[in-house]
């Protein structure tokens, strides 16, 4: 399904234009408009699934290795010496446009460092061991 109040859906379907890296039948890939680094693509559906937990699963089965080929595209063509793959769920998280997409961001030795980073916070074992109780329990 396509919601036609989704702009990720028509960047995907090709209503609006894009900078467009790959396309097959389920997928187009285009750059980030607002890159964290040069060469910064989302991988887009093309159709509508607000997020990961939204995916279907024939897109699920593919996502991982068209991640995976864009980024090595990107190694071959851009000469990045490595990639980050992201992917944000809810607004907490930092998700902007509710249309389930994969950043994939190349990185290289040179710098842009700090993307995608977080302050490692602590957390004894006591506590680790509940955590998991909490989510195990909920699965
Ligand atoms: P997220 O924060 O995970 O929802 O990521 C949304 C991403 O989409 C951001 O990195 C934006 O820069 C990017 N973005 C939003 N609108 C467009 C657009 N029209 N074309 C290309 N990238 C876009
Ligand atoms: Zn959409």
């Amino acid at each position: 399904m396509i919601d036609e109040s989704c702009i990720f859906c028509k960047i995907a379907n090709g209503q609006i234009p894009s900078a467009t890296v790959y396309e097959d039948e389920k997928f187009r890939v285009i750059l980030d408009m607002g890159p964290a680094t040069k060469g910064h693509a989302l991988i887009l559906p093309k159709e509508h699934f607000k997020n990961v937990c939204d995916l279907n699963e024939a897109y699920g089965k593919e996502v991982l290795a068209l991640a995976a080929k864009i980024g090595q595209g990107m190694m071959k063509g851009l000469g990045c010496d490595g990639f980050n793959l992201v992917q944000n769920n809810g607004k907490a998280a930092g998700q902007t446009v509710m249309h389930f997409h994969v950043h994939v961001i190349p990185r290289y030795a040179d710098g842009p460092k700090n993307i995608a980073a977080w302050e490692p916070q602590t957390a004894d074992g006591e506590e680790l061991k509940h955590l998991a109780e909490q989510i195990k329990n909920a699965l």
